[in-house]
């Protein structure tokens, strides 16, 4: 039994000079201990570090196989999220790629092309899964406590990106409270074996700044939505305590390296192990169907193949026209306009639409993805939502070859339950403003969730 571990440093406080000190003892002990890991800095912070003549960490940062991208100001309002709250979705991603891609040059410039990103704190945004491929940084290395997909220890496509929302196993707030966590910081790693299955991943995240500081740098300069008129570094530890902090990550280290049955890898590593994305094979179609009746739409593994929730509609709608199985299905992406409507599950209230509709909607569908890769959100001239047309096809396929089928049945769209609710995300993350509740994010999250699917490692 195996596990991956990562180990993800956050570099981004660009206030507080002590925390350069700290990034270069932390990079010592990985050395010391040969270990690999994921770091992550903020475009202001690569800014900060050439300004302030400390070149040699910059060239030693270069020498790292996985460098990323931590957002171009991190905490500065406005914030990611805050933004792109209200935005449609395309200007959204017009904007991203603006305000982080001058980020994004800045870190190539002064050290090297990141090639991962991690967003800053709570913001997450849908935006990013077309952003990132502009911005030439295919991994989002994301975490189960930021990312607005459920925690899993698997990677999942979305769109054309690879997105790891990874289970966070270290006490939290975890390097701010060295060394009094030290104990049950190495015990969550010693378990993490036991808990997770063969070949899952965990990570630990840090930032190098807590090794010196008492408050977060962000809170003390940008908390509640407000900028305070001088900004400053964050209260820095007393001197011993610097010292037994320093002592005690060291250890951590130390004994973590030497975790039974943990591998520890960096993300570009870990990603570079899968099967680069692809559109599966038209299969066997009562195979499919089958699975459709049990699990609804949503990402699936059918025979063999990763399906996205939107590649299974397209896989019907071929089924539909009379397409034999073997060939591979085009590209085809989440609907650009859609919102799940409140009859919520298809067939739970409406009849199946008849078999003469549901065809000629299987030929709207197979030109709309030939036009334009995505799916449509709705078919005919009274729009029938795309679920609906689903739900009607697997009606009119299923009966086809079995008669059992009940006349009512429902096909859920389980692709929703990777999609936290709101309750669960981080809208609280002390930096927002109080109340900040960005539903119009989480909406475009549920939305393009049709294009998740499983990633799958190499054999
Ligand atoms: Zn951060």
């Amino acid at each position: 039994m195996k596990v991956y571990g990562l180990i993800r440093f956050d570099i981004e406080d660009f206030l507080t000079r002590e925390s350069d000190e700290a990034l270069e003892f932390i990079m010592d002990v990985m050395d010391e201990f040969h270990m690999p890991a994921s770091y992550s800095i903020v475009g202001k912070k690569a800014q900060i570090l050439h300004e302030h003549d400390r070149q040699h960490i910059l060239q030693r940062l270069k020498t790292k196989h996985a460098l990323g991208f931590h957002s171009a100001t991190h905490s500065e309002h406005p914030t990611l999220s805050e933004e792109l709250a209200e935005m449609d979705y395309e200007p959204g991603v017009k904007r991203f790629v603006e305000r982080e891609g001058r980020g994004v040059d800045m870190v190539a410039k002064l050290i090297k092309p990141p090639r991962y990103f991690t967003q800053p704190g709570g913001n997450w945004v849908p935006q990013a899964a077309d952003a990132l491929a502009q911005l030439n940084m295919p991994v989002f290395f994301s975490d189960g406590w930021n990312s607005y997909i459920v925690t899993s220890p698997q990677p999942m496509w979305i769109e054309d990106i690879v997105h790891w929302s990874l289970p966070v196993l270290n006490p939290k707030p975890f390097a701010m409270k060295l060394p009094d966590n030290l104990d049950e910081a190495v015990e969550m790693v010693e378990k993490a074996p036991s808990q997770l299955s063969q070949g899952d991943a965990f990570m630990i995240m840090v930032h190098p700044t807590e090794l010196v500081t008492t408050k977060f740098w962000d809170a003390v300069n940008f908390k509640f939505g407000a900028t305070i008129a001088t900004l400053r570094g964050a209260p820095l530890r007393s001197h011993n305590d610097m010292v037994e902090t320093f002592e005690s990550f060291r250890t951590y280290i130390r004994q973590i390296a030497q975790a039974p049955n943990v591998e520890w890898t960096d993300i570009l590593e870990l990603s570079a192990r899968l099967k680069p994305l692809s559109s599966p094979y038209l299969g066997n179609r009562y195979e499919l169907l089958s699975h459709l009746l049990k699990n609804g739409l949503g990402p699936a593994v059918v025979h063999g193949e990763s399906f996205s929730a939107a590649e299974e509609v397209l896989s019907l709608a071929l089924y539909c026209i009379g397409a034999t199985s073997g060939q591979e299905l085009p590209r085809v992406k989440a609907p650009r306009d859609w919102s799940q409507d409140n009859e919520s599950v298809p067939g739970s209230s409406l009849p199946p639409m008849t078999f003469e509709g549901v065809k000629s909607g299987a030929g709207e569908i197979i030109e709309h993805v030939r036009q334009c890769r995505r799916l449509p959100h709705g078919v005919g001239t009274k729009l029938v939502s795309i679920e609906n047309w689903a739900y009607s096809a697997v009606f009119h396929l299923s009966h086809s070859f079995n008669k059992t089928i009940p006349q009512t049945f429902s096909l859920p769209l389980t692709f929703l339950d990777y999609v936290k609710e709101p309750s669960q995300l981080h809208w609280d993350w002390p930096i927002f403003p109080p109340e900040f509740q960005p539903y119009r994010l989480w909406r475009d999250t549920q939305r393009i969730a049709w294009s998740l699917k499983p990633a799958q490692y190499r054999h």
